[in-house]
């Protein structure tokens, strides 16, 4: 094995570049839907007032360490890094952590109250069944600051709502419960753990080992008859509601009604994180979960002793893209321009292109070439295969001459014009 990777043709084997099991890339085949995607990420940051932030993958640990005390579906690794400098930094699994982080050291709520932001970004966590890294990519907005006061969770939604309406989906629910408190919780979980315990003896092998495990809150959701049963049967954090937590859920809901927005209850909904309370929702399309959210006034206490409130909402973009798929919507933001590409013969030519080439682009024209390969034919065959309506062409005679040979790609006709006209002469052929 060693004796065969020394030869030059075993060491040319297909997966010597392979990434971080887990990591991922976005290619330029899915280009056109992330421009759709950031297109409708700033549309609607614009109209609703929400302004950029993008922070680090990496926060101290001490930061991120909270978000691992589960009460869903209990433990999963925290993935730290112990730094050169003997710090500790840890991979953010969610973005309000590093968005709360920068709100109390940047002192962002000094310039605005509530702030509103809106993120785009990886997200990195440690799948411990897996053994490996997943990331993600998420974008989504949040408001952070002031009050937990049920107009910012009415708010939230409806940014959330218009911004699947910017995507065009047309099958879209918006799921809606809440948490409760900690002191809501804890009645409920009293409950839920007296109901699981007598009916133990009915739920799948996979289910009992769940509740065993993360208690009567893990998120159940296996397809046996026996479990969904019960899971209709059980009592809902709803029956177990304190005063105040009532009164937020049901004047986001009244706020909902009253500005026409359609909601369904549902209150097997939950987090995947313990710094969740009240107002939680999700955003489907059919079954498939497009974004969720919900309020994190938990999330500073826990990282740094501040009560700062918060809500917010992330999208995952893999669900965006399989949603923008499934409805056959069309990725096409309806204003490409007319590409040319521009093909240089002659050394002389390929050096003096790049003052032409530049000139167009700078004049708003998108100008393809290859200038590395040097025969007309190579560069032709590059031009056909790039989908450009024209091509340009400079030879040694036409650099002698001062002028360009425009060509229609399509029809084959060809004609001259100066090269010191190049940008008009463009610009009135692709309009
Ligand atoms: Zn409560
Ligand atoms: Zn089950």
């Amino acid at each position: 094995m060693q004796k065969k990777q020394k030869s030059g043709e075993s060491s040319k084997k297909k997966n010597d570049a392979v990434k971080v099991r887990g990591l991922r890339d976005a290619l330029p085949r899915d280009e056109e839907m992330w421009k759709v995607l950031w297109n409708a990420v700033h549309t609607i940051s614009e109209l609703h007032d929400y302004h950029f932030i993008d922070t680090p993958f990496l926060e101290p640990e001490r930061f991120v360490a909270p978000a691992f005390l589960k009460i869903t579906d209990g433990p999963s690794p925290l993935c730290s890094i112990k730094l050169p400098s003997g710090e500790l930094a840890a991979f953010t699994p969610s973005p309000e952590i590093g968005i709360m982080r920068s709100y109390s050291d940047e002192h962002l709520g000094y310039f605005a109250s509530p702030l509103k932001v809106f993120h785009s970004g990886r997200v990195i966590h440690y799948e411990e069944g897996k053994r490996e890294l997943e990331e993600s990519h998420v974008c989504g907005f949040d408001i952070v600051g002031e009050s937990s006061d049920p107009i910012y969770d009415a708010q939230l939604i409806l940014t959330a709502l218009d911004f699947v309406k910017i995507l065009k989906f047309k099958r879209v629910v918006l799921k809606v419960s809440t948490l409760g408190c900690k002191a809501c919780r804890a009645a409920y979980r009293e409950k839920a753990k007296t109901y699981y315990a007598s009916r133990k003896s009915r739920l799948c092998p996979s289910c009992s080992e769940k509740l065993e495990a993360h208690g009567p809150l893990a998120r159940f959701s296996c397809d046996e008859e026996g479990c969904k049963e019960m899971r209709a049967g059980s009592p809902t954090i709803l029956d177990y509601m304190c005063h105040s937590c009532n009164n937020h859920f049901k004047t986001v809901l009244e706020i909902l009604e009253e500005n026409d927005v359609a909601y369904e209850p549902d209150p097997t909904l939950t987090r995947s994180f313990p710094f969740y309370n009240r107002t939680v929702f999700e955003i489907r399309a059919g079954e498939r979960v497009l974004g969720s959210g919900g309020r994190y006034d938990y999330l500073s206490e826990m990282m740094f002793g501040k009560s700062i409130p918060g809500a917010g909402v992330s999208f995952l973009t893999d669900a965006l893209f399989e949603e923008i798929r499934s409805e056959g919507i069309s990725t096409s933001l309806g204003r490409e321009k007319p590409k040319i590409f521009f093909i240089a013969v002659g050394e002389q030519a390929r050096r003096g292109s790049l003052k032409i080439i530049n000139d167009l682009r700078m004049h708003g024209v998108p100008v393809m070439e290859s200038l590395g390969k040097k025969f007309l034919k190579a560069q032709l065959k590059v031009a056909e295969k790039s989908g450009a309506k024209a091509a340009l062409i400079l030879g040694q005679r036409e650099v002698f001459e001062g002028t360009v040979i425009f060509r229609d790609l399509a029809l084959g006709a060809q004609e001259t014009f100066l090269s010191k006209s190049v940008v008009e002469e463009i610009k009135k052929r692709c309009k």
